[in-house]
């Protein structure tokens, strides 16, 4: 039991989480089965024609292809967007599960009621591997087409046919199952990993803070939203005055714990204020302040020392800690970089170090 609920726990951590990507990768899969499912239906449907001289099976082939082909113009449609809709997609690979599987269950039980049929658990398996969907969702629908096939296959086909079609799909759904909860565990796994990595590719391991790396991709978004908004945007850096002392006189352990330390309040600070903050270098921070001014980031700069000053940050001989602060603002206008700005800020700190240290400098 406990391990279901961990495996369904898994399961809900990585559809929330990696919603976009997998809403993408099905997507993909939704125009490449439509497209090969419409290939095949014309191909096969003209030589099953040819073979088997079965007016009925002539039918289920082309109309298929005639429920597919709007399917397969859709999706090509659709997969132009750049930003596909998560609920939509899991709906259409649904959709597409049960299309081939109906079509599967038409073929193998009305053109010949006298003979097992051998498509239904090979559709089964087939296309139960191609989406991304959670265990249950995919069971269910699985489930609920071979209840289907049997209740079908009940009344349409001979004692002699029934008996391997019976036990075909009883043994189709079991290996199935184990099937699917194989791949989904792989897929978890994969997921994981994926999840795993990229936290560590965008976070400073020491003060739990984003990394260099992640503050180029999340201010430079905000940068770029203020640009076409028309709205000002305040980028503030912040240095902690006399750490290298700090570190000669209470050795580099002590300095990275003080680093830690104030890497909390910042976080806290940062989420109050609904920003994001990152470490810039080895004792700079930075964080920018969509749709701020130059006055509005000086004030958050102020509030932040005084938090820094509230919190009681010390050097190990009681020494309050204190950082200087830079800020710089703008509307971007096209030519203007988020680099840039950057650079005004830094200039800000260094005017701020000139002052006197401990203070907030605007431009
Ligand atoms: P200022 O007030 O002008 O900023 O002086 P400062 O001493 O803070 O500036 P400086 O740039 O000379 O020194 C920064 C120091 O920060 C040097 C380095 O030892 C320390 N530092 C940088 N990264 C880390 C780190 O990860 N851990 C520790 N313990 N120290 C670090
Ligand atoms: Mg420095
Ligand atoms: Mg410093």
């Amino acid at each position: 039991m406990e391990k279901i609920k961990a495996f369904h726990q898994r399961g809900r951590r990585y559809f929330s989480q990696l919603r976009r990507e997998v809403a993408r990768s099905n997507l993909t899969m939704l125009r490449r089965v439509s497209f090969a499912f419409e290939l095949f239906l014309v191909l096969y449907g003209a030589a099953a024609g040819a073979i088997f001289h079965s007016a009925d099976l002539n039918w289920y082939y082309l109309l298929f292809a005639g429920i597919n082909l709007p399917m397969v113009f859709f999706f090509f449609w659709y997969g132009r967007r750049s930003e596909p809709s998560y609920p939509v997609v899991q709906g259409l690979s649904i959709l597409m599960v049960v299309a081939v599987l109906g079509f599967a269950i038409c073929i193998c039980l009305f053109p010949y009621p006298d003979r097992p049929s051998i498509f239904f658990p090979l559709a089964y398996m087939l296309v139960s591997v191609l989406f991304t969907m959670p265990l249950w969702q995919i069971a269910l629908t699985l489930t609920a087409e071979t209840g289907l096939y049997l209740a079908l296959a009940l009344r349409i086909k001979t004692p002699d046919a029934l008996a391997y079609d019976v036990s075909g799909a009883v043994t189709t759904w079991l290996l199935g199952f184990f099937f699917l909860y194989w791949v989904n565990d792989l897929r978890l796994r994969d997921g994981e990993i994926r999840l795993e990595l990229e936290h560590i590719s965008r976070t400073d391991p020491l003060t739990g803070l984003l990394n260099r790396r992640a503050m180029e991709d999340n201010m430079v978004r905000g940068y770029r939203r203020c640009q076409k908004g028309g709205m000002s945007v305040a980028v503030v850096m912040l240095d902690i005055d006399d750490f290298k002392q700090f570190n000669d006189r209470f050795g580099h352990p002590a300095g990275d714990r003080c680093l830690m330390e104030l890497g909390r309040v910042l976080n806290r600070f940062a989420e109050e204020q609904g920003v994001f903050v990152a470490r810039y270098g080895g004792e700079e921070f930075i964080f920018s302040l969509p749709g701020s001014t130059g006055a509005e980031g000086v004030r958050a700069g102020e509030e932040l020392l005084e938090r820094i000053r509230q919190e009681e940050l010390c050097a190990p001989d009681g020494v309050p800690i204190t950082l200087s602060v830079g800020v710089a603002a703008e509307i971007p206008t096209g030519e203007g970089t988020f680099a840039a700005l950057v650079e005004r800020a830094d200039a800000a700190l260094y005017r701020a170090k000139a002052r006197g240290k401990n203070c907030v400098a605007g431009e």
